[in-house]
Order: C-alpha cells, then sequence, then structure tokens
C-alpha cells in the first residue's frame, strides 16, 4: 500500500495498516465484555453496596441455586476460590495423612498444592497426548492400597473420559473429585446416552471463577458441586470455620465463602455462558479452518464425548518451533502462553516427592510442543484474521 502524506511517498505493508485500525490483540479481553454487559452488572454490584450484606448476602444463596439447575447438580457451595474448593472437598472426604490422591502431571500447580498442604500424597500420572486430560490406563497403573482419591482435571475445557474412570474409581472403591475450574458448562456423553455436565460427575467437583475462566467474576471466587446432601452439608460448615451452628464448631474449617459482591456479579454472568462458550468455539473453529492445511501444528483435538468449551485453544508444535512461532507472535503484536512449561513433577516445591526422575514422557513432551492463542468471547473478525496469518506466515517461512 502507498500513503502519500505533503508530498512524501511511503510504502507501508498492508498488515500494518490493518493493524493501526485494529483493536489490540491480548489473550483475555474482560474489558469489552465487561462493557457489553455494564448496566446489569453495575446495578448488581449497586445493590450489594445498598444492601450492605457483604457476607452471605442472598444473591450468594441465589448463585449457588441458579447454578445448581445450570449444572443439574443437587448442591452448589460458593467459596473464596478454584483452589479452596480442592482443598475443601479434600477435607470434606475426610482424606487422612498420607492418604494417595492420583492426579494428572500437566495441569496448573492449584490441584497438587493442596493435596501436600493437607499432608496427603500427589501421586502424578500422565494424560492422553491428544486431549491433554489423564490418561484412565496411566491412572489404573498407579493405584495402590492407600489411594483414595481420583481427581482428574478437565483441561482447557474438555472433559477427561469419565466414562472411563467412573467404573475404574467404583472398582478400587476410590472418591472422584473433579477439578472444572477450566471447563464450567462443558458436557460429558455417556455412551447410555446420559449427559453430564463437567463437575458433576464424581463425588465432588469443584471450579473456579477467577477472572480469565469461562465463568469468570470480578476478583476470586471459586465453587464445590455435589450430589450428596450430607457431604453438601459438612462442606457448607468447612468453608465456614466448620460451624454447624453460630459459635459452635464441629470441624477444623476455613474462612473460604464466596463475596455477595462476586455471587451478584455471577448471577449475570451466568444467564450469558452459553453465549460465552458458543462464541469460544467459533473462535476455535476459525482458527481450526485457518490452520487445516498448515504443516508443523496440530489444531486441539475434539473428543466424541465432550464438548469443547475452549478455556484455551491449545495448539502443538514441533518442540523446535514452538519458541520461535511465540517470538514470532510477540513481534507482531500477538500473545500466546505457554500452559504449562513446567512438569510438575520436575517443580521445586515438589521434589521432596523424589519423583524428579520418574518418566513422565507425555508430560515431559507437551510441555515442548504446547502454545496457547489468544481465546476470548470478543474478538473482530479482522484480528483472527491477522492472528491466522501471521501463524500461517511462520510456518511458510519455514
Ligand atoms: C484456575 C485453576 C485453579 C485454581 O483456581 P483459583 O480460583 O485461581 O484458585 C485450579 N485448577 C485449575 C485446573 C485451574 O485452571
Amino acid at each position: 500500500m502507498i500513503l502519500i502524506i505533503e508530498n512524501i511517498i511511503f510504502v507501508v505493508p498492508l498488515a500494518s495498516i490493518i493493524r493501526t485500525f485494529m483493536k489490540e490483540i491480548s489473550m483475555v479481553d474482560l474489558k469489552s465484555q465487561y462493557d457489553r454487559i455494564k448496566l446489569e452488572i453495575d446495578d448488581a454490584i449497586r445493590s450489594v453496596i445498598n444492601s450492605t450484606a457483604f457476607i452471605r448476602g442472598k444473591d450468594v444463596k441465589l448463585f449457588e441455586d441458579e447454578l445448581a439447575e445450570y449444572l443439574g447438580v443437587r448442591n452448589v457451595i460458593g467459596c473464596g476460590n478454584g483452589t479452596d474448593a480442592l482443598q475443601i472437598a479434600m477435607m470434606g472426604l475426610g482424606l487422612k495423612p498420607g492418604d494417595e490422591v492420583i492426579t494428572t502431571n500437566f495441569t496448573f500447580i492449584a490441584t497438587v498444592e493442596v493435596i501436600a498442604l493437607l499432608g496427603l500424597k500427589p501421586v502424578f500420572v500422565d494424560p492422553d497426548p491428544n486431549t491433554f486430560n489423564i490418561s484412565p490406563e496411566e491412572v489404573e497403573k498407579a493405584i495402590t492400597d492407600k489411594t483414595k482419591v481420583i481427581l482428574p482435571v478437565h483441561l482447557f475445557g474438555q472433559c477427561a473420559d469419565m466414562e472411563k474412570l467412573t467404573p475404574l474409581a467404583k472398582k478400587y472403591h476410590l472418591y472422584i473429585i473433579e477439578d472444572a475450574a477450566q471447563a464450567t458448562g462443558s458436557e460429558f456423553t455417556f455412551k447410555d446416552g446420559s449427559v453430564k455436565k463437567a463437575g458433576t460427575i464424581g463425588n465432588i467437583g469443584t471450579t473456579s471463577f477467577f477472572p480469565s475462566k469461562n465463568l469468570g467474576c470480578y476478583g476470586d471466587g471459586g465453587a464445590l458441586f455435589t450430589d450428596d446432601d450430607e457431604l453438601a452439608k459438612q462442606i457448607r460448615s468447612i468453608i465456614n470455620h466448620g460451624m454447624t451452628k453460630k459459635y459452635y464448631h464441629d470441624y477444623i474449617g476455613v474462612n473460604s465463602r464466596l463475596d455477595t459482591i462476586q455471587a451478584a456479579i455471577l448471577r449475570v454472568k451466568l444467564k450469558y455462558l452459553d453465549s460465552y462458550n458458543d462464541a469460544r468455539r467459533a473462535v476455535a473453529d476459525a482458527y481450526n479452518k485457518a490452520f487445516m492445511f498448515t504443516r508443523g501444528i496440530s489444531s486441539p483435538y475434539r473428543c466424541d464425548n465432550s464438548t469443547h468449551i475452549f478455556h484455551q485453544y491449545t495448539l502443538k508444535t514441533e518442540p523446535e518451533d514452538r519458541d520461535a512461532l511465540k517470538e514470532h507472535l510477540s513481534v507482531n503484536s500477538i500473545p500466546s502462553m505457554i500452559y504449562y512449561p513446567v512438569p510438575l513433577h520436575k517443580q521445586k516445591a515438589y521434589q521432596y516427592l523424589g519423583c524428579a526422575d520418574d518418566k513422565f514422557p507425555v508430560t515431559e513432551e507437551l510441555s515442548k510442543r504446547v502454545l496457547s492463542l489468544p481465546m476470548h468471547t470478543e474478538f473482530e473478525d479482522q484480528q483472527i484474521d491477522y492472528i491466522t496469518e501471521k501463524v500461517n506466515e511462520f510456518f511458510e517461512e519455514i
């Protein structure tokens, strides 16, 4: 393209002209999303402030009931964040120090942190290289007589293979805690045709309302889901200092409640969750289409038995290309992220487990190959075109 300014001729690449008129690309765009629902959100916040019921106000109960209805689960219990939700789940199941919890080596640290904090033993297993989710075959190999829990994480927005994990838990008398922090609203379809939402299949499900999650609030928040009413009662007590009656403490609890303001915000956003997840899927479809013939990358694998709500859109490249692609995007003002760069068994804090030299070939390979592209609900078409053009340009050049 040729620009003439004050009789001086500039030759400017077309892509940079497009960029000048394009909204800046970010991994998540919470501001544009807020702008679209600003009136409702502002009203919701103002009404909590006017009520001054900041802790355990009416919106907390209303949100819990509305989310329970949406998920098709008997009990939703709000709490302070998704990490606490996992900890409280394990406290609620009465696990004892030394009990083993089998979980994936390829996840966010929160999942294992709380296992360790409670004096339980995290037992890592490799994920499936395609779905990134915990491999049921590897889980079965890791079961010992100390195993009490299988803890699948529904990573990046797609459910782990609950069809295989559920009978495994039954066979060995184990609990299942599902970490659904990245999968609120994702659905799993069993072979018998029954459909369940992520987090409502095992004994307890947990989620996070961290702002960038698919259902995010405007601060910290989390929740637990269970169909077991007795367990739900106990969990309700644990989140509030183990209190059963005011100042009577039957359990050692924690202080981890969902703030009323966050609950009021979440009530507004829950109404849009399906449309948000649809918007993410549409972005993923556009990415997939653009990369269909690109040699050198694999688009995210889609399971037949789970919907994918694309908390992340995570590509795999050859190990030698990944960092160069990230750099190429960065130079072109496109952010990207590596979830997750270091397998958990290699993390410094977990060396006491003595598993640094154990072999987790899938996790190790994934940590060198994955790259997550920007993913949110507020893209302009030209942003997607620009991102895909830059990704493809990288692979044409090598
Ligand atoms: C975000 C996340 C958590 C923790 O949630 P917080 O609300 O940040 O404590 C736990 N597990 C997974 C898989 C997550 O992505």
